[in-house]
């Protein structure tokens, strides 16, 4: 069996985002959906992803493990942000009246707005308050699906302002959402290196060349290097002197790429062997060739970890990065051409390159919807393109960007009934719950305590752990589960729990020490059934979501009748052994509070009572649901030796009540 603390089940569908084969990232229209899975995680990594029925056959879930249901919204890989400007001071709101009124991103730059705006204000914030900043993103963006994100600097433009960006981000590392941090020291030239001599452009390139770099690499601060190449930002040879640099100190690299002009920016990232090339509005049919084939002769096998000392030697084929948020904002009529990149086999991710003056947008979701009705992207192209292909754009595709047995398991189950509604919906959708490395961190869209403890949720965790009240509320609804094998559970664990208490407060009185040796493994042993009948409140459900999901397979050719029944045998064989296993361990809690009844402290004899009730009606509930399943179990030999036990348990259980009550009575 394989072991898991963390289960997720109930949903329409799971969306695996898998490669269809180790060595293959293109065939983006297929998701890999699998309708009514499961998947199983154990110590933050996904150990299973199935069937439901395959889960039951071969999963266990820990004692103390949580079981989510999905209720029939939609699993998907946590969304892989890999273009951000996230660290960033103050907004450019006032521009949208500028913009409306026809300037054009160019002339609002000229006109003092734009990126210097922007540097403006994030130079005048405190380190302190620039993380706070980036803290509370991270917060949005993981109520809104995504759990890892590229971030870049470049809002900074000085030595000492870009180091700010880079340590806020640093510190930030904490934080749930997986940050990897790039730096665009070369985003545009800092507003001293306009002028000539000292202050040149030349005299920037250089800071960032011969100071900046090897500061940030050996620091270890960002793991790529990104160069924005286009009109008004960097030329291509000023960028070839800067990403070689970075090559050399073992950054990845990627590159702002023919979004405003065609500059050969892709041609130059190829030769370099960027982890990608982004935004690529102005991408030629010769750019797009020329991607195919380095894809084609170097594919997923040359990378390397970014930072590493080999990703400075190794070649990465580049991704596609296309941002639709920043062709929507912009209203850009020139499109990158996603349908000839998917066409001739280049992984396209999309990102929301979430930045004040151009996408202020840091929810991947609209990013889907921008991407299929801007980019032609198909709705499964676009959940590939935010999650593996994401992951693949930032060298971490062994990791994350898919549900795979061995990954980690970061997924996010969203309250809708298909992935399709991820793109077709404009607005906010619900995040039911957000897990980053097999632990919850956000849920209902909103992210779970710093501590990271893992919430308890009404309706999606443990039947178990939801307060009385809400269980109660579950017991009374018309849903088939939790039903009467639930309660019986219930009411064994609290008999057992009652058994405990007598116990305990027999051995905290010294006037009772003669009994003491007797009770301490009473009180153990209750223990133990207390926690094993919990369990049984959840099994029980499960069992009998099993039987369900059995009746509904389809019936309509005999080898569906044959497979059918045979999975209802299975399941009502389940079913019933449950129940007998409650039975079992309520008879159980009854002679221990028989045992412990004439020298338990007599004070506490009505809650032994108590007790005994408790596990005698735990053990006739139980048997009930026993015998109700027996009949389709389809082996008479179980079913008659479940029988006799039952009987035995029955009268035991009956003489235990009946002589603590005459004891107390
Ligand atoms: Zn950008």
């Amino acid at each position: 069996m394989i072991r898991a603390d963390l289960i997720v089940e109930g949903a329409a569908e799971i969306v695996t985002c898998a490669a269809r084969s180790p060595s293959s990232h293109s065939s983006p229209a297929d998701a890999g959906v699998i309708p009514g899975g499961v998947v199983a995680c154990a110590d933050g990594a996904i150990v299973f992803v199935g069937t439901a029925e395959a889960c039951r056959a071969s999963v266990t879930l820990d004692p103390s493990g949580l079981r989510i249901d999905a209720r029939g919204g939609v699993v998907l890989p946590g969304f892989v942000d890999a273009h951000t400007h996230l660290p960033f001071g103050g907004w450019r709101d006032d521009e949208l009246e500028k913009r409306l009124a026809g300037a054009s991103y160019q002339e609002i730059a000229a006109a003092g707005g734009g990126i210097l705006s922007t540097v403006r204000a994030t130079r005048a914030l405190t380190p302190s308050a620039l993380e706070t900043l980036v803290r509370e993103r991270l917060d949005a963006m993981l109520e809104a699906g995504t759990t890892t994100v590229e971030a870049k600097s470049g809002y900074g433009l000085s030595r000492e302002s870009e180091l700010v960006i880079l340590e806020a981000l640093a510190r930030a590392a904490d934080h749930p959402v997986e940050l990897l941090p790039t730096f665009l020291g070369a985003h545009v030239v800092g507003p001293e290196y306009r002028g000539g001599g000292e202050g040149s452009r030349a005299a920037y390139v250089t800071l960032v060349v011969e100071e900046l770099l090897p500061e940030v690499a050996g620091r270890g601060l960002a793991r790529f290097c990104d160069v924005f190449i286009d009109q008004g930002a960097f030329t291509l040879e000023e960028a070839r002197t800067i990403l070689e640099a970075a090559r050399r100190l073992g950054m990845g690299i990627r590159v702002h790429a023919e979004q405003l002009s065609r500059t050969g920016a892709t041609r130059l990232a190829i030769a370099l062997g960027a982890y990608s090339v982004d935004h690529l509005e102005r991408l030629d049919a010769g750019d797009v060739a020329a991607l195919a084939a380095a894809w084609t002769s170097r594919g997923q096998d040359a990378g390397a970890s970014p930072g590493s000392a080999r990703a400075g030697a190794a070649l990465r084929a580049p991704v596609a990065v296309v941002l639709p948020g920043a062709s929507y904002f912009l209203r850009e009529t020139v499109r990158p051409p996603v349908r000839a990149l998917i066409a001739a086999g280049v992984p396209v991710a999309i990102a929301t390159d979430f930045n004040p003056g151009t996408s202020p947008c840091l929810a991947m979701t609209p990013i889907l919807g921008l991407a299929c009705l801007l980019f032609g992207m198909t709705p499964d192209e676009a959940i590939v393109a935010a999650t593996r292909h994401g992951a693949l754009a930032l060298g971490v595709e062994d990791r994350v960007g898919s549900i795979e047995t061995g990954k980690q398991a970061d997924l996010v189950v969203w309250d809708v009934p298909g992935r399709r509604h991820l793109a077709y919906r404009i607005g906010p959708i619900a995040c039911a719950v957000v897990i980053k490395r097999g632990r919850i961190v956000a849920h209902e869209g909103r992210r779970s305590g710093a501590s990271g403890a893992a919430p308890r949720i009404g309706g999606l965790a443990m039947l178990v752990d939801l307060t009385t009240r809400q269980f109660l509320e579950k017991l009374a609804s018309d849903a088939p589960t939790p039903g009467g094998g639930s309660a019986s559970a219930l009411a064994g664990a609290q008999a057992a729990a009652l058994v405990e208490m007598v116990a305990s407060l027999t051995l905290g009185n010294e006037k009772y020490a003669a009994a003491h040796p007797a009770l301490e493994p009473i009180r153990a042993k209750a223990a133990v059934y207390r926690g094993e009948l919990a369990d049984l409140v959840d099994r029980d459900a499960e069992a009998y979501d099993g039987v369900v999901a059995a009746m509904r397979l389809p019936k309509q050719t005999d080898e569906e009748k044959a497979a059918r029944k045979a999975a209802r045998a299975s399941a009502l064989r389940y079913a019933a052994e449950i129940p007998l296993k409650t039975a079992e361990l309520s008879v159980a809690v009854s002679d221990l509070a028989a045992s412990a009844a004439p020298i338990a402290n007599p004070s506490a004899g009505s809650d032994l009572q108590v007790a005994a009730m408790l596990a005698e009606a735990a053990l006739g509930g139980a048997a009930a649901n026993v015998r109700i399943n027996l009949g389709g179990a389809g082996s008479e030999e179980f079913a008659a030796k479940a029988n006799e036990r039952l009987d035995a348990w029955t009268r035991r259980a009956a003489e235990n009540a009946a002589a603590i009550r005459a004891k107390f009575a």
